[in-house]
């Protein structure tokens, strides 16, 4: 069904260029470079023939493919991010593809130090035969989620050309700023159009993913009493010591170097400050809101603690929602897991469930009024310079988008 080159083709294009995002910048998007590849994008979407493509202010990409059936079909979103990760360059991305992959080392040419192998990557063991796609070995691929807009794109492409394959209303968007938590801080639901939508981000072939983490921040402020060194017996209380204490006191067994599966954490992401003030900054993370409150109370007892070490300071933890588990929504909406499945099904994939250690585009969207699974887009490696994708788990998961869509037209 997907053309394999036109896939390709679409795909090496659209890494090449520079599209990351900035966690420290404050405007929207965080990079203006990401409205380069959004007004590709939408000059391909035009070309192809799609209705309402437009691209707003803040750098989000939507188009529609009209329904081509007389009944009633609801609408359907395809979702992916155009931005690659800060933590690794994206500049000048030069993808090398490697035809029938052997089984063996792939060295890369930009930098003799940098190999993917199969000791490391034993996935690779299942992609023998595969059309792999890597960099050079200087920068990261940004299959994360370029794999994902090209497969989207690469879907519409065969709908537009293929008339006679049948289908309800099909809204896309292409999202900024995922990869600094912001991907959908200016979703506009209306203007998308879909009661339900799939984000096509990240890994392996068969990944079909309904769970996500539940996510707070917490601000720790400590505050001391700065007095002149010279002249502070019995007057100062440094604010940096609490905030050491405060570090030294937690829960050792409950960090993200110390969990995984299903395990809590809570883990500090900064810290700032001077003798008066000290700041760390924290983020808190739990499959369900319990297991949030939980770490939330630790906290409490660390800075109880702290306070009575430290009897004349002050300490003030502000938590901040950042997002919930979309999986308390979607179990409401079974019928929108089940569309997947037997979207897999049809591409004679074996889903792989498996709860992310992390948030999507999807787990606010679906907070949002818009519940969003998740299908592997074929990212391995991501944010690293040995990225990678197989061309072959990138063409069934464009094929997943054509049986999503099909399965809903014949329910
Ligand atoms: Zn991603």
């Amino acid at each position: 069904m997907i053309n394999r080159d036109e896939l390709l083709e679409r795909f090496t294009r659209y890494v090449k260029i520079y599209t990351t995002s900035d966690e420290e910048s404050t405007t929207f998007p965080s990079t203006s470079r990401q409205f380069d590849l959004a007004k590709i994008l939408v000059a391909e979407l035009k070309a192809m023939g799609l209705k309402e493509v437009e691209l707003d202010e803040f750098g989000y990409v939507y188009a529609r493919v009209p329904s081509n059936v007389e009944k009633s079909v609801p609408p359907v979103g395809f979702i992916a991010h155009m931005d690659t990760a800060p933590a690794e360059g994206g500049e000048n991305v030069k993808p090398q593809v490697v035809r029938n992959y052997d089984g063996g080392d792939i060295q890369l040419p930009g930098d003799p130090g940098v190999v993917i192998s199969p000791k490391e990557n034993p996935i690779l063991k299942e992609l023998v035969g595969n059309d792999l796609i890597t960099t050079d070995g200087t920068t990261l691929l940004g299959a994360d989620d370029k794999a994902g807009v090209a497969e989207i794109m690469t879907a519409a492409a065969y709908m537009v050309a293929h008339p006679e394959f049948k289908h309800g209303e099909i809204c896309i968007a292409f999202t900024p700023d995922e990869e600094v938590g912001r991907g959908v801080d200016h979703f506009d639901v209306k203007k998308f159009g879909a009661g339900f939508a799939y984000t096509l981000d990240g890994g392996r072939l068969g990944e079909l993913e309904d769970e996500t983490f539940c996510a707070d921040g917490a601000e720790v402020i400590c505050k001391g009493i700065n007095v002149h060194p010279g002249y502070a017996k019995d007057k100062m209380v440094n604010a940096i010591r609490m905030a050491g204490l405060f570090m030294t006191l937690l829960d050792e067994k409950t960090l993200p170097e110390t969990t995984e599966k299903r395990e809590n954490y809570y883990h500090a992401t900064g810290i700032k400050g001077m003798e008066n003030e000290t700041v760390i900054n924290m983020i808190v993370r739990s499959f369900t809101v319990d297991g949030l409150k939980d770490r939330e109370k630790d906290l409490e007892r660390v800075r109880q603690q702290v306070l009575e070490k430290f009897p004349r300071g002050e300490i003030e933890i502000v938590i901040k929602e950042q997002y919930r588990n979309m999986k308390e929504v979607l179990d409401q909406h079974p019928e929108i897991m089940e569309t997947a499945r037997k979207a897999f099904e049809k591409a004679g994939i074996t889903p792989i469930h498996k709860p992310i250690r992390g948030g999507t585009d999807g787990s606010r969207l679906t907070f949002m009024g818009v519940p969003t699974p998740n299908v592997f887009a074929g990212s391995i490696n991501m944010h690293s310079k040995k990225e990678f994708a197989s061309l072959q788990t990138m063409e069934k998961s464009a094929e997943i988008i054509l049986h999503i869509a099909s399965v809903l037209v014949e329910a």
